[in-house]
């Protein structure tokens, strides 16, 4: 059945009947002008908004109805976790054309709501619009924390040692494939395709860490990390050394970039859309955070660079320690 066939009211109804929201922390959610919500106490409201363009962000071909509703929150509890907090409500914004078929929005609100149900997060409210053409999803999530656990961008110093929350350029690797035409009978094809259209959500880590007290500077990758640690790097005024050798990408988009013909510490260090915490520590809580790492996930905590001054910039090094130069195509020497 098509969205012009049922109106927007019901599609509403539809969309939001099985809807179940926390009493303790919602007054009242869909149904009346606003939402009304309870204060977080003494935590700080955090509140992040994403957008996401068909043509622009993502291919309709490209990704299934329920991997996009999922994406389009997964992005936005990035951002909440990326500060040490915990997301609490939602709300969305979609726009399809009329000649949709109601089921597809239906898809779109499953993978919005599977993830809600999973993390704890109260849907409480939206509007569906007819767009003009393609279909564009915009998601508002709020979020609290504790003052003492909000990690900011700005908290990293000179000698501190920076480390990543999981393996880099998986996503860029499928991003890949989706262009170049996949399938190609790969037994890698499913797992790097899978963390570009179902990016991992790491509020068990950020919890982790922001608990830690020893995380001084924390940002989630969604540019890839030769951008956001520029990020990290501009908010604490600050400069930093990538060791190339150690960037962890797992066996399949290695595998990846052989096929692809892509370089694949480029691939790990340009390459955007991970979403993997990168956070900085003092380096006398090394091995108390790789205590915790092996303790709560089972790994070994592997530190992929350091902070060092503003003046020396942001660099990526060799094993050696000189300095490389990346382009798609891989390694230029200086
Ligand atoms: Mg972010």
């Amino acid at each position: 059945m098509l969205i012009s066939e049922i109106g927007e009211v019901q599609l509403i109804k539809c969309l939001t009947e099985d809807v179940s929201l926390d009493p303790e922390l919602v007054v009242t959610g869909i149904g009346d002008d606003a939402a009304a919500i309870k204060h977080p106490g003494d935590k700080l409201q955090l509140i992040t908004k994403d957008i996401l363009v068909e043509g622009i962000h993502f291919l309709r071909e490209g990704i299934s109805p329920w991997q996009l509703g999922r994406k389009s929150l997964a992005v936005n509890i990035s951002d909440i976790a990326a500060m040490g907090g915990v997301p609490r409500h939602l709300l969305t914004a979609v726009a399809v054309p009329s000649d949709t078929e109601c089921g597809l929005v239906k898809e779109i609100y499953r993978g919005i709501k599977g993830l809600c149900r999973e993390h704890s997060i109260n849907l409480i409210g939206g509007d569906t619009v007819r767009s003009p053409q393609g279909i564009t999803i915009s998601i508002t999530l709020l979020g609290e924390v504790e003052p003492e656990q909000l990690l900011l961008r700005s908290g990293a110093r000179e000698g501190h040692l920076l480390a990543v929350t999981g393996c880099l350029g998986a996503s860029a690797a499928g991003l890949e494939l989706l262009l170049q035409g996949y399938p190609f009978q790969q037994e890698w094809e499913e797992e790097v395709l899978k963390s570009h259209l179902e990016p991992p959500v790491r509020l068990k880590e950020s919890r982790m860490l922001s608990e830690s007290g020893a995380v001084t500077s924390m940002i989630d990758l969604s540019d890839g990390l030769q951008k956001d640690i520029g990020e990290i790097c501009q908010a604490s005024e600050v400069g930093a050394r990538i060791f190339a050798d150690k960037l962890p990408i797992s066996d399949a988009t290695r595998k990846a970039c052989r096929y692809l013909k892509i370089h694949e510490v480029s691939l790990a260090f340009i390459g955007g859309e991970d979403y993997e915490l990168l956070f900085s520590f003092p380096p006398e809580r090394l091995s108390w955070m790789k205590d915790l790492w092996q303790r709560e996930r089972g790994e070994n905590l592997e530190v992929i660079g350091t902070i060092v001054s503003k003046e020396e910039g942001l660099k990526i090094v060799d094993s050696r320690g000189g300095e490389i130069t990346l382009s798609r195509k891989g390694f230029v020497h200086f």
